[in-house]
């Protein structure tokens, strides 16, 4: 009998939080972890609604016109907001992402130096298209825990269709390979449909390819404009090859590059709520996000100091009861095939 694969996933996630749940615990006893953050050790900041591409799964409708209309956070502000940041004691770790967030051109460099001369390590996602020989140059001199870039197909042709741009997996495949060779650490996303299931053996070869370290692979969810796009989302029967798929190719290519799967979605939740509360999203309305799958916002910095939000509501804000009572109903959320419709939908909490 076919093993099922989605369980064993599911049950070696939740094995790994209550792990993780443990040692925290057990430092928080010692006096060497946190009960909880003064200050956010990590944001992401979506710097704008807008992009140069309209993916038919992107779970934030990036580039309609509700989303560009949405965006009141101009790079002066992003700048003013990053200044802010390093004179309350900084941050750890930010999360570059959009939109997409090359559309800021040099700006996004000044948002970056800010928090670079200050000590913090980025995260950039990018779709890849307006990589260049020059730009690329510029990202060399910051830290990362990588530079991400979204490759949806081993053809152009898959990943064309998908992302609705001819061309855009050449400008992908090509920025990718001008970051790897610059030293920048790689990683590439991979969304799976039913199209692209048979072929995760040619789109590791193409990771590989081009440089990456690591492969993320993870299926979409009925979020954004996924919700309508039905025909991208997975049958139980997919889903399970999917995973059985990642288990044995891991295996196979351990020490050649990372295959990394997206972890499930209501573990990763459950992991939020167990652990103090670390950071979040600053979305390209100013307005203070808990997590890209959970719609609740404490707060605008538009209208409050980030500091002043945190220790009024970001410090607990995972334990509210409206964000318990939406974790856990997001497995039915997901079966009903819709867990976030409309992301102007943020409830403030
Ligand atoms: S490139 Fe990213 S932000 Fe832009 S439409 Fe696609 S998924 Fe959305």
């Amino acid at each position: 009998m076919e093993k099922d694969f989605i369980k064993i996933f599911e049950a070696i996630d939740t094995k790994k939080a209550k792990q993780e749940r443990e040692n925290i615990a057990s430092m928080q006893a010692a006096g060497l972890y946190p009960k909880y953050f003064s200050y956010p050790i990590t944001l992401q900041f979506e710097l704008t609604g807008s992009c140069n591409l309209k993916c038919k799964h992107c779970y934030n409708r990036s580039g309609d016109e509700d989303r560009i209309r949405y965006t009141k956070m101009t790079p002066e502000k992003w700048k003013q907001l990053a200044h802010q940041i390093v004179k309350d004691g900084g941050i750890f770790q930010c999360i570059i992402s959009g939109g997409e967030p090359l559309l800021l051109g040099d700006d996004l460099f000044d948002i970056m130096d800010i928090l670079h001369y200050d000590g913090t390590s980025f995260v950039v996602i990018t779709n890849g298209l307006l990589l260049n020989n020059e730009n690329v140059k510029k990202f060399a001199k910051y830290r990362y825990f990588w530079f991400q870039i979204s490759i949806d197909g081993h053809t152009a042709e898959l990943h064309d269709d998908f992302r609705g741009l001819k061309n855009s997996w050449n400008n992908a495949v090509n920025g990718a390979m001008e970051i790897s060779n610059i030293g920048i650490p790689l990683m590439i996303a991979h969304s799976v449909t039913p199209k692209t299931l048979p072929y995760l053996e040619e789109m590791i070869n193409l990771a590989y390819s081009v440089g990456a370290g690591g492969l993320m692979i993870g299926e979409i969810l009925p979020s954004g404009r996924a919700i309508t796009n039905t025909e991208l989302l997975l049958s139980p029967t997919q889903r399970n090859e999917l995973y059985k798929q990642i288990n044995i190719l891991s295996q196979k290519y351990a020490g050649k590059i990372n295959i990394e799967r997206s972890m499930n979605i209501s573990t990763s939740m459950s992991r939020y709520v167990s652990q103090p509360n670390g950071g979040g999203i600053i979305r390209p309305n100013g307005d203070f996000r808990l997590d890209c799958m959970v719609p609740f916002t404490i707060g605008n910095v538009l209208d409050d100091p980030i500091r002043y939000i945190w220790q009024k509501k970001g410090r607990n804000a995972w334990q509210h009861p409206k964000v318990l009572n939406f974790i856990q109903s997001i497995d039915k959320k997901k079966q009903q095939g819709n867990i976030l419709n409309h992301v102007n939908d943020d409830i403030k909490i």
